[in-house]
């Protein structure tokens, strides 16, 4: 079970990854190039909130879950609670 799973957007190998204890997520694999399109290009894709919020979705997969690959939202710069 040693396989290699890399990110079809920009074929870096996805990292391990601990969810935060709320989300339940356990481990998942998550693409953290700060410069895959896939991250890159999130921010016009989601405009719920407003401008100043840094969001971004990266690509991730879910081991729990037959590796189904989701949308891991980020918040890369700001903090919030
Ligand atoms: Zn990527």
């Amino acid at each position: 079970m040693s396989q290699t799973h890399v990110c079809p957007h920009c074929n870096q190998e996805l990292t391990p990854w601990l969810g935060p204890p709320e989300s339940g997520w356990g481990e998942i694999l998550v693409c953290n190039n700060n410069e895959c399109p896939y991250f890159k290009g999130s921010p016009s894709t989601i405009r719920n909130t407003d401008e100043a919020s840094p969001l971004g979705c990266r690509y991730a997969l879910d081991p729990a879950n037959d590796y189904t690959p989701f949308s891991l939202v980020a918040w890369h710069g700001a903090c919030r609670d």
